[in-house]
């Protein structure tokens, strides 16, 4: 019965582990975004979607200010580059 709450406990390191990288990879991936997003609003093109050159949208350019993709194309670029 110990033995197997011990395996438990290890699962769940691995899985928190796991976890704490994909966040660094996350939050490496969004500052990285917004570093370009960044440069994109002092070059123009701010608002304008990188992959399709469609506007994003005011409705997601005010819900998240550094998105450089509208919202079907960040979810497929978020497919191609899941952590
Ligand atoms: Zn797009």
């Amino acid at each position: 019965m110990s033995k197997g709450f011990r395996n438990a406990d290890s699962t769940q390191d691995m899985s928190e582990k796991a976890t704490a990288d994909q966040i660094n990879a996350i939050l490496e991936r969004d500052r990285l975004q917004a570093a370009e997003a960044e440069e994109r609003r002092a070059h123009g093109g701010y608002g304008i979607c990188e992959t399709c050159g469609k506007p994003i949208g005011e409705e997601r350019m005010a819900a998240l200010p550094t998105a450089t993709r509208c919202m079907r194309c960040q979810s497929e670029w978020e497919q191609a580059n899941r952590p």
